[in-house]
């Protein structure tokens, strides 16, 4: 950031759009700052703020959640309405992301637009097939699966501000639940999942495995959905999808861990997710 010489604080999306289109200075968007910071922005002079533009919210809509793209992540962990969201899985998976100080700092938007290989956030959108709302040129809404399919700071255009993530309500018949594996408490997650089923007497009717941190970017195993999908589970049937997952996952190695090492647990953790996500639905397996 060596040629950084202003900071604009637009109060609403036309005029930060504003200034990201005008390119006679170069700028970047900058919201809780702690990731914009690491980049290598040589040549931007200018950063956007875009905390106060009104984007801080956490509320309920109708049959929605709605997070505004700078609700902070400490406010995930704590928020009433997230706690009540599916078994609370967003408020976990937030209040597991580094420390308090970072926690107040880092945004939703943050999190899910510069996708580092530790971020916890994008699971859980995959998990609870999320939606995020994009001001360019127009506003589009674009599913969490789309989303994440490529590094969104590469497909977002410069002047492209996320404004909100949507989540549906889900039904009582149904489980969710968040699982970080990490060294201490706080830590780099050496992996992340997020699990969802839905239920209609006790045949499975939707199932969402969704991983992170095992692979380049966040996806969800949809061959291992389907293995669970219109059935009864059973510990054979979970422990399938499991295996299925496992199969199906290419696992990397990085510093956190190797890519077999990895490989064995996700196969575990995608078990134990599972019936903890029957248990929280009611089901008895
Ligand atoms: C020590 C440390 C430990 C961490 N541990 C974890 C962890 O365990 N798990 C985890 O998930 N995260 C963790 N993080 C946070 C993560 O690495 C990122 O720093 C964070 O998610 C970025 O969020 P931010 O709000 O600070 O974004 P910024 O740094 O402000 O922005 C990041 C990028 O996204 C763009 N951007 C931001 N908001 C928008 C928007 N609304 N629309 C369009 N573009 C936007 C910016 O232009 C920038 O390019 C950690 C961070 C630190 C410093």
């Amino acid at each position: 950031m060596n040629n950084l010489k202003e900071f604009y604080y637009p109060e609403n999306i036309a005029e930060a759009q504003k200034l990201l289109r005008d390119e006679s200075v170069k700028k970047a968007i900058i919201a809780g700052g702690t990731s914009v910071a690491l980049l290598n922005t040589g040549s931007v002079e200018g950063m956007v703020d875009i905390t106060r533009m009104g984007l801080n919210y956490i509320k309920q809509d109708g049959g929605f959640v709605k997070i505004g793209a700078t609700a902070v992540v400490e406010e995930l962990a704590r928020s009433p309405i997230t706690k009540n969201l599916a078994n609370g899985i967003l408020a976990k998976a937030s209040s597991e992301i580094a420390s308090r100080p970072l926690r107040n700092m880092i945004t939703m938007g943050g999190n899910i637009v510069q996708l580092r290989i530790w971020s916890d956030l994008p699971v859980v959108l995959l998990a609870l097939d999320g939606q995020i709302k994009v001001q360019g040129d127009e506003e589009r809404t674009i599913p969490a699966d789309d989303f994440f399919r490529e590094q969104p700071l590469k497909t977002l255009a410069h002047f492209d501000i996320v404004k909100e993530v949507v989540l549906p309500k889900t039904p009582e018949t149904s489980g969710a639940e968040f699982i970080k594996l990490s060294k201490t408490k706080g830590d780099y997650a050496i992996m992340s999942l997020a699990c969802y089923l839905e239920f209609e007497e006790k045949t499975c009717t939707l199932a969402r495995i969704a991983l992170s941190s095992v692979t380049p970017l966040p996806r969800r195993c949809k061959k291992a959905e389907k293995v669970l999908e219109g059935k009864q589970l059973t510990p054979e049937l979970i422990a399938e999808a499991a295996a299925v997952t496992r199969e199906k996952t290419k696992t990397i190695s990085n510093i956190w861990g190797s890519a077999e090492y990895k490989s064995v647990v996700l196969e575990n953790l995608v078990k134990k997710s599972l019936l903890s996500c029957a248990d929280k639905a009611g089901i008895q397996i």
